[in-house]
Protein backbone atom coordinates (compact mmCIF):
# COMPACT_ATOMS: atom_id res chain seq x y z
CA UNK A 1 0.00 0.00 0.00
CA UNK A 2 1.36 3.48 -1.10
CA UNK A 3 2.05 5.25 2.39
CA UNK A 4 3.38 8.91 2.51
CA UNK A 5 7.26 9.14 3.50
CA UNK A 6 7.04 12.32 4.82
CA UNK A 7 4.66 14.11 7.66
CA UNK A 8 2.97 17.05 5.45
CA UNK A 9 3.78 19.99 8.07
CA UNK A 10 1.14 22.36 9.12
CA UNK A 11 2.65 24.86 6.36
CA UNK A 12 2.34 22.59 3.58
CA UNK A 13 -0.92 21.42 4.21
CA UNK A 14 -2.35 25.12 5.07
CA UNK A 15 -0.55 26.24 1.41
CA UNK A 16 -2.75 22.90 0.03
CA UNK A 17 -5.78 24.23 1.38
CA UNK A 18 -5.13 28.17 0.44
CA UNK A 19 -7.25 27.40 -2.66
CA UNK A 20 -10.54 25.13 -0.79
CA UNK A 21 -12.42 28.32 -0.35
CA UNK A 22 -15.79 28.41 -1.99
CA UNK A 23 -16.84 31.57 -3.61
CA UNK A 24 -20.36 32.92 -3.29
CA UNK A 25 -21.97 33.32 -6.59
CA UNK A 26 -21.80 35.99 -8.50
CA UNK A 27 -25.26 37.79 -8.54
CA UNK A 28 -27.00 41.01 -10.87
CA UNK A 29 -29.82 43.58 -9.54
CA UNK A 30 -32.72 42.66 -11.55
CA UNK A 31 -34.11 45.94 -12.81
CA UNK A 32 -37.67 45.13 -12.42
CA UNK A 33 -37.66 44.67 -8.87
CA UNK A 34 -34.14 45.16 -7.46
CA UNK A 35 -34.12 41.65 -5.83
CA UNK A 36 -30.55 39.79 -6.46
CA UNK A 37 -30.03 37.42 -9.13
CA UNK A 38 -28.10 35.06 -11.60
CA UNK A 39 -27.01 36.57 -14.68
CA UNK A 40 -28.79 35.75 -17.95
CA UNK A 41 -31.30 33.76 -15.42
CA UNK A 42 -35.24 34.79 -14.95
CA UNK A 43 -35.71 36.69 -11.79
CA UNK A 44 -36.96 34.37 -9.43
CA UNK A 45 -39.02 36.80 -7.34
CA UNK A 46 -40.79 38.87 -10.43
CA UNK A 47 -40.71 36.77 -13.51
CA UNK A 48 -39.03 38.77 -15.30
CA UNK A 49 -36.35 38.48 -17.61
CA UNK A 50 -35.11 41.52 -20.17
CA UNK A 51 -37.68 43.85 -19.31
CA UNK A 52 -40.64 41.97 -19.69
CA UNK A 53 -42.65 39.16 -17.52
CA UNK A 54 -41.66 35.66 -18.59
CA UNK A 55 -43.10 33.92 -15.58
CA UNK A 56 -46.35 34.75 -14.54
CA UNK A 57 -46.96 34.14 -10.50
CA UNK A 58 -43.53 33.66 -9.93
CA UNK A 59 -42.99 34.44 -5.89
CA UNK A 60 -44.55 38.03 -5.12
ZN1 LIG B 1 -37.23 40.90 -10.35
Amino acid sequence: MAVPKKKTTKSRRDMRRSHDRITLANHVECPNCGERTLPHHVCRSCGYYRDREVVTGAGS
